[in-house]
Parts: structure tokens; sequence; C-alpha cells
């Protein structure tokens, strides 16, 4: 399986007009938490290009891909903060504004149209290209999405339309870029280099400092800082489609690092990680261990390979229901169990609390940090996908009581799964993952008081959502819930 292609997209770096050049204020917007696609994060405006884009004239722009790519920027400016970045827009009052916005959301006139009939022009002089972003291949939704600097015209204050967006609010870029230095949000690479780049203000070389990374050129983010010190490195492995990777997870201090997960079995991904780790031990850095989650080959694949690219010596660390069942493939040094607590030496202080949390797997175990609200979460929710519970290694009623675990921590901010992006809204994704097999234990027990008796016959009542390919998984997540429901006394 590999990765999904990148749609196109694009974002506004909407700038506050007079603010101060040394620190400028730009307009931050926080998605929604009932977003799939990160849902809770911190973010710039902007979307995906809609087939009219490719039809909107741009002034002083030549190159047909450019010309889409600002009119789709202008378009979500519009759409999300009201927003017009026109030339011609000056004697539109808001009411005016606001009517327009209601004739394109409500498909009355079509953005292209709606620009010509009341004489607006978008002009490329307007939009400072900040260079072009992609997805890493984690997510089974990926954008190639442009960012561009727009200073927000004089006249017009940005305001969230209800929707995708839960508020949104003026802040000196160096002001936002703390809060993520902080853990207080979460919001992906280019939005964090983008507030960084700012905060040292608007110099000459901005657009050169924009664009002064690969990344900045469409070549995705190995390394991905959600929160600071806590790096997600997704490694390709032979997982459970629609994931394609596993995340690997490097946390450090200005000490020590901590490697969980290294599962890639493929030779060019563990070298790609062994480098990374590299790069950390080459600033003073000592690895402190190998922490595995869980024993599922996609989260262990590369543990030997991690070992003998760093020289012998680097310990691994896993539950003893971990490590029992990986007897003679790798050896477990040193067995963690529930409510230890594991403590990086340097700065930030990084204190990770162990939690035993089977269910997934029975020697799974999540790391809660206090300080930042930090969970990583192994397999037991994850950002991509579902979380299959296949007994007897999994177990329906065990992974209940985790999640009601997980639910029960105070202060969480995000949730670092094995697959797909960092989780910005952990409370409601957890409510989500609860209620969901609830549903389905009600109708699997609905389906069995019907009369059907094998999991196959549960399987075509009950999962009528899931494409036949998935069916044969289904029945083993079927067993799980009858297991449960056994075990609770309901059959
Ligand atoms: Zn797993």
């Amino acid at each position: 399986m590999t990765a999904t292609t990148p749609k196109d997209a694009a974002a506004v770096i909407l700038l506050r007009p007079n603010s101060n050049p040394n620190n400028p204020e730009v307009f931050l917007v926080r998605r929604s938490e009932k977003l799939a696609f990160l849902g809770g994060y911190h973010a710039f405006p902007g979307g995906q290009f809609d087939a009219e884009d490719a039809e909107t004239p741009v002034d002083n722009c030549n190159d047909p891909q450019t010309r889409a790519a600002i009119s789709a920027a202008a378009r979500e400016l519009f759409e999300e903060l009201g927003v017009l970045p026109v030339r011609g827009g000056d004697p539109l009052t808001k009411g005016q504004r606001e009517s327009l916005l209601d004739d394109l959301n409500s498909k009355r006139m079509a953005w292209p149209q709606l620009l010509n009939h009341y004489s607006l022009r978008l002009d490329a002089n307007d939009f400072t290209f900040a260079g072009r972003w992609v997805t890493p291949p984690f997510s089974a939704r990926r954008f190639d999405t442009w960012f561009f600097l727009v200073t927000c015209p004089a006249k017009q204050q940005p305001h969230v339309v209800p929707g995708e967006l839960e508020s949104g609010e003026w802040i000196s870029a160096g002001d936002a870029f703390g809060k993520w230095q902080r853990s207080e949000i979460i919001a992906v690479a280019p939005t964090v280099h983008a507030l960084q780049t700012l905060a040292a203000g608007i110099t000459p070389d901005l657009i050169e400092r924009f664009t002064a990374t690969p990344h900045a050129h469409g070549e995705p983010t190995r390394r991905i800082e959600f929160h600071p010190n806590y790096i997600c490195f997704p490694v390709r492995t032979p997982t459970r489609p629609p994931a394609t990777h596993t995340n690997c997870y490097l946390i450090y201090t200005s000490r020590e690092v901590l490697v969980i997960d290294p599962g890639s079995p493929y030779e060019d991904e563990q070298q790609a990680l062994a480098e990374s780790v590299g790069d950390l031990m080459s600033k003073g850095r000592s690895v402190r261990e190998i922490i595995l989650t869980h024993m599922h080959p996609d989260h262990i694949g590369g543990v030997k390979a991690l070992q003998a690219a760093l020289g012998g010596g680097l310990r691994v660390a896993a539950h003893r229901l971990t490590a029992e069942p990986l007897a003679g493939t790798i050896a477990v040094d040193r067995f963690i169990e529930d409510d230890d607590v594991i403590k990086l030496e340097g700065e930030p202080e990084i204190r990770l609390r162990a939690m035993h949390t089977p269910g997934h797997a029975r020697g799974h175990l999540c790391f809660y940090e206090a300080r930042t609200g930090t969970l990583i979460s192994g397999d037991n929710l994850v950002g991509l996908g579902s979380v299959l519970i296949d007994p007897p290694e999994g177990n329906m009623r065990d992974y209940l009581q985790s999640l009601e675990r997980m639910r029960a921590l105070p202060n969480l901010s995000v949730i670092f799964g094995g697959h797909g992006p960092a989780v910005g809204n952990p409370y409601s994704k957890i409510d989500e993952y609860i209620s969901h097999r609830q549903e389905r234990e009600a109708n699997i027990l609905e389906a069995v008081r019907e009369g059907a008796t094998t999991p196959a016959e549960i399987v075509a009542r009950v999962y009528t959502d899931v494409s036949p390919k998935a069916h044969a998984m289904a029945e083993r997540a079927v067993m799980a819930h009858l297991e449960k429901l056994e075990a609770d006394g309901m059959l």
C-alpha cells in the first residue's frame, strides 16, 4: 500500500496592517474539534483548490498554477474569515461583503463570476509566496499547500465564519510561537515555521528565511514536532491500511533521547531514523533506551537495526507481557510496570508516567506527561484508521477500561498515536472511541438476540458500513465483543 497523492491547497498567513514590523501580528485560527483532519489544531485559514480557481483571472501573473493557488487562497480567506483581498473592494460596505459571502456560500454565484460582477480584481502583487509544504505520508489526507503572506485590507476585520473553525485572533508571531514552545497549542510544521520566521521580524530577507528549508519546496518533513521535544518520525511499515507508516517518537531533552517504537523493517527507513537519532546525539545527547509500546511487528521491526547502527549496548524496555511473546526475537533488558516514571535528564524536565493499558495487546503501554498534558498512546488510540481488537492478544473489556483510564487523565492537550497525525482534540476523540465501541456492542447484542449465531452472520448485520474486504477483520472484532459480553454476563 502506497501513500495517497497530495491534493492542491492554499493557505493565507494574514498580517495585521500597521502592526509592529519587528514582531508582526497574524490571524491565527483554531480548527474545530469536530474536524476529522487536524481537529483542534492552530493553523492559518486555507483549503483545497476548487475547479473554478483555474478559471479565475489574477492580474500580474502568467503562470496558471500560481493563478489557481492565489484564487484558492483568496476564496478560502473570504469563506473562512470574511476578508476579501481584492483590488476595487474599498467601496464595499461590511454588509455588502456579507451578502457577497452569502451569494458564494449558497452557490447563487460562483467565485469568478462574483469577482467579475462587482469589478473586483485579484492581483498577484498582494500575495507573497512563502513556500509550498506537503503533508507527510503518514496521513490519509494529504495536501500540497501553497502559503501566501497577505496584508489584511485596512478597512476589513477578520472574523471566524462558523463551520470548520472554532475561533481566531490577532496575535503577535512571537507570542504565538511562545505558546507552541510552552506546549499550549499544537500546530503542523509549516505553521510553526511561519510563526518562528515572522517572530524574527519583517526583514528584507523574510522570504529567503521562509523558503530556506527543503520542506518549503515540497519535500515532506520527516521530523514533526507538534509539541517541542517530542519528534514524531513516521517510518514506512507493513502495517494495516489505511495506515502506511508507524510513528516512531524521539523524545529529547538537552541531555537525553528516548526512542519509542522504531518499527520499520526497511533498510532505507531504518537508516533515516538512525541518522535523525545520530543528529540529536551529535549535539551532546545520549540515547537513554528504546521503549516498545507493544509487541506488534510494525512497532518493533527496526529495533535491532537501530541497536546495530548506534553501537551495541542500547537497551530495550517494555512491559513483561510484551517481552514474553518477543522472546527469541528481541531481548528486552528492562521491564516497565504500570505507574513507573521515566525521568529524562536535562532541560526541559520530562517525566513520563507509564500506564499499563491492555486491550489492543496484553502488554500495551501508554506514557503520560503531566506538565504538558501529552499522552503517547501507542495503538490504543491512533490518528489514522481504526484500532483492531483481535483476541486472544486483544481483549475488548480491557480495551474499554484502558480508554476510560486515558479519559480520566487531567489536562490532556495532545495524543501522539502509533499511526497518523497527532490528535489535537484528545477528550472528544476518546469519547468518540468509547461510544463507537458501545454502539457496536449494542448492535451485536441485538443481532444475537435476533438469532445471529456465527461471527459472519453478526458482521453481515452489524458492519454494514464496512467494505466486504474488511469483513474477516470485523469478525475478529465481533469475537472480541462476544467475549466481553460473555464476561459481563450479557450472553
Ligand atoms: Zn498494534
